[in-house]
């Protein structure tokens, strides 16, 4: 799995990921397109989720590409940013694995589930740390951010993000 960019905006964040997974042995041979964008303003889907417009970064199903968000992008550390990118391959893998792990079968949604994966899928690949950084830059909750660091073990860090969105959904944390 490795990101191609299809401009010369995404060329330097493209090779410094790839160059960051370069001994990463999942599907190593697929290469997924990343654009930069001035804005998601221009989205077809910014459309339907309105939320998208401020995102950093989305993995379009329908293209298999990546688009970046170039000014929510550049608000983040460059460490930060890699792991961004990092994310949106998460859900290009799981695109192109076509189910989950039956282990995540057990998330109330779907997209939950797929979120938890792509994240998980991020730090497997080395950016942890990135991740966490973006994260708690993004407001992440601590209960979040203490789930993350359980990545090494799937089972378990699944059964703490699981356990934080239902809190979350309930009212119990806020
Ligand atoms: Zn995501």
């Amino acid at each position: 799995m490795r990101p191609i960019a299809t401009d010369a905006l995404a060329e330097q964040i493209c090779s410094q990921v790839a160059r960051h997974m370069r001994n990463v042995a999942t599907s190593a041979g697929i290469a997924v397109p990343v654009q930069m964008l001035s804005s998601f303003g221009q989205l077809a889907a910014a459309v339907s989720l309105p939320s998208l417009a401020s995102s950093a970064g989305v993995y379009i199903r329908s293209e298999r590409k990546i688009y970046l968000n170039q000014p929510a992008l550049l608000s983040y550390s460059s460490k930060a940013q890699a792991a961004i990118l990092a994310h949106e391959l998460g859900h290009a893998h799981s695109d192109y694995i076509g189910a989950l792990p039956a282990i995540y079968g057990s998330q109330t949604t779907a997209n939950s589930a797929e979120e938890f994966y792509a994240e998980r899928m991020a730090c497997v690949w080395g950016f942890f740390d990135g991740v966490r950084e973006m994260r708690i830059q993004s407001g992440a909750h601590a209960e979040y951010l203490s789930a993350l660091t359980e990545w090494p073990d799937e089972g378990l860090y699944l059964q703490r993000m699981g356990r934080y969105f239902l809190r979350k959904a309930s009212g119990i944390v806020t």
